[in-house]
């Protein structure tokens, strides 16, 4: 295989990883949402935020809540429909 074919292949597997990265991201914070163990109240994160928050395990991210500023390990709650 020619190193330009190569390339080309990586740089297709990439993009792929990334749009599904992306993808997941993008239903996991249309579908699910956090509560505040501080104050108990429950909000949604900006897609970016969500991509970016440290991960413990796949059930709970580091994230800072919007309302009163606390920080620390929240589980990933999904949207009663
Ligand atoms: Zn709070």
């Amino acid at each position: 295989m020619s190193p330009i074919l190569g390339l080309i292949q990586t740089l297709i597997i990439m993009g792929l990883v990334f749009i599904l990265a992306y993808k997941y991201v993008d239903i996991q914070t249309k579908n699910t949402h956090f509560e505040c163990p501080h104050c108990r109240s429950s909000f949604k994160l900006p897609k970016s935020s969500f991509a970016l928050a440290l991960k413990k395990n796949p059930y709970e991210r580091m994230v800072t809540c919007p309302v009163c500023g606390y920080k620390g390990w929240m589980q990933i709650i999904k949207d009663e429909k």
